[in-house]
């Protein structure tokens, strides 16, 4: 099985993006940009509307990637408080703690700007506490976003309950500049826009090697043809292969699973996140969920670090299902799925450019819907301008995490250990 045949999530109209197909023949072209997700088509976007040729390429289709699998929130914000960001980068923070804010708006405006064919529900999301420990941290981000004008509201163990319908919570945090967008839908209408900018985009196509020629990039691919380019924006995040050298070991891949449940009956669903909220709660290892349009619950969490073999591999997802909403105790699942996440060990993207006219991005943190259509902004205006100011995160080079390998391994057993502290404190 490879990554997400368990259904691209099928309740969501499977749309075929036409125009795209493998590479044919060798172009020669301004941008390449490899990754056709939503990092690699929104710099596409702007690139070509900025007047440049560009050539996408992608080795699988539309919406292969994390783009059309994940959980459909798109929530502002960086694993880090304000606050800390600020410490952190110094002079750098305050356009940092800017464009941390700002993420969901990159997504809900381009939706509204382009008049996109993406659902969208835009009445926040819920941070769920199940600890006092958790609560305080919620209130500490609450004071620090608010302080900032940002939307958001401490909630009561009584209105958490209320808003979700769901078991277990002490209180929460509810960030209302967040919403949930069909994520399939939102990829493939940015392909489309992307194509009627000019963006050529090829899909199918594996890129093999990058070479330097005579100041240009040669993409080497799996079609045969070549790619011929001035710049390459490497767009490959969580599914980065070796391409660019040290790359993927730089992430920490780990899976996402997700589980869509027949719809609700009437009673349940107006018991069941009534305002349609995501939702992810503060466990170590968290679950997220949503409401799908046609009224079925998405639930997803950490998965097995190999590629699942049947649909007991799920079942962790479907407990939880059954602790949050033990009315739900009989529903059937009806699609199961799951894709790559690309996680940083210090928890944030990182932006890189190894040599002249490259540049590539890797690490969404599970959070890349705003991040990375803001990324892919961003990452274009810098190309069109040269100024390294255009971008969020200073450039920092390509840094593998020693002893990669055996990475997983040590990711695979924290994991159990931390599910098993989840559940002493249920
Ligand atoms: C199950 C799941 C749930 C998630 N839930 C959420 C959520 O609710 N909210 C949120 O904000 N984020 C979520 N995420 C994260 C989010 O989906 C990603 O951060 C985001 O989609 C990444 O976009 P991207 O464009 O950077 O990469 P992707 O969409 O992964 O695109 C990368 C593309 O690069 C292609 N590629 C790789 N190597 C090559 C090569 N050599 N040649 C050609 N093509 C190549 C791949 O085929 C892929 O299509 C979730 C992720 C998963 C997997």
């Amino acid at each position: 099985m490879s990554d997400g045949s368990f259904g691209l999530s099928a309740w969501q109209t499977r749309r075929t993006f036409i125009g795209t197909g493998p590479l044919a023949e060798s172009v020669a072209v301004d941008m390449a940009i490899i990754g056709a997700g939503y990092c690699g088509l929104v710099a596409a976007l702007h690139l070509a509307r900025a007047g440049r040729s560009v050539q996408v390429i992608d080795g699988k289709e539309i919406g292969e990637g994390a783009s059309g699998l994940n959980g459909g929130q798109v929530i502002p914000g960086l694993k880090y408080d304000p606050e800390t960001l600020l410490s952190r980068f110094g002079t750098a923070g305050p356009r940092l703690v800017d464009f941390a804010a700002s993420t969901a708006d990159s997504v809900f405006g381009l939706i509204e700007r382009e008049g996109l064919d993406v659902p969208v529900v835009r009445n926040g999301w819920i941070q769920a506490a199940h600890t006092e420990t958790a609560l305080r941290l919620a209130r500490e981000r609450d004071r620090q976003w608010r302080s900032r004008g940002a939307d958001t509201q401490l909630l009561s163990a009584a209105e958490v309950a209320a808003m979700t319908g769901a078991n277990g919570y002490v209180g929460g945090w509810l960030d209302r500049r967040a919403g949930t967008i069909d994520p399939l839908a939102y990829v493939t209408e940015l392909a489309r826009i992307a194509a009627e900018a000019g963006a050529r985009i090829a899909t199918g196509t594996q890129a093999l090697r990058l070479e330097r020629r005579n100041e240009r990039w040669i993409v080497q691919t799996s079609t045969g043809a070549t790619v011929t380019a001035r710049h390459v924006v490497v767009a490959t995040n969580a599914y980065s292969d070796g391409l660019v050298p040290g790359l993927a070991r730089t992430l920490v891949p780990l899976h996402s699973f997700q589980v869509a449940t027949a719809p609700l009956l009437r009673e349940l669903g107006e018991k069941i996140l009534p305002g349609q909220q995501a939702v992810s709660d503060s466990r170590r290892i968290l679950v997220y969920y949503r409401k799908s349009p046609d009224g079925r619950l998405i639930l997803g969490g950490r998965g097995r670090m190999s590629v699942p073999r049947s649909a007991a591999d799920w079942k962790h997802l479907e407990r939880a299902l059954r602790r949050l909403y033990p009315d739900l105790a009989d529903i059937s699942i009806e699609r199961r799925w799951f894709g790559r996440v690309g996680m940083t060990p210090d928890h944030l993207p990182h932006l890189h450019a190894p040599e002249a006219g490259l540049i590539a991005v890797a690490g969404c943190q599970g959070r890349g819907v705003g991040l990375m259509t803001a990324l892919g902004q961003a990452i274009a205006r810098h190309i069109l301008s040269g100024d390294p100011d255009e971008l969020p995160f200073p450039l920092s080079p390509i840094r593998p995490i020693p002893f990669h390998a055996f990475r997983q391994i040590g990711v695979a057993a924290a994991i159990l250990w931390y599910r098993t502290l989840d559940a002493f404190e249920k």
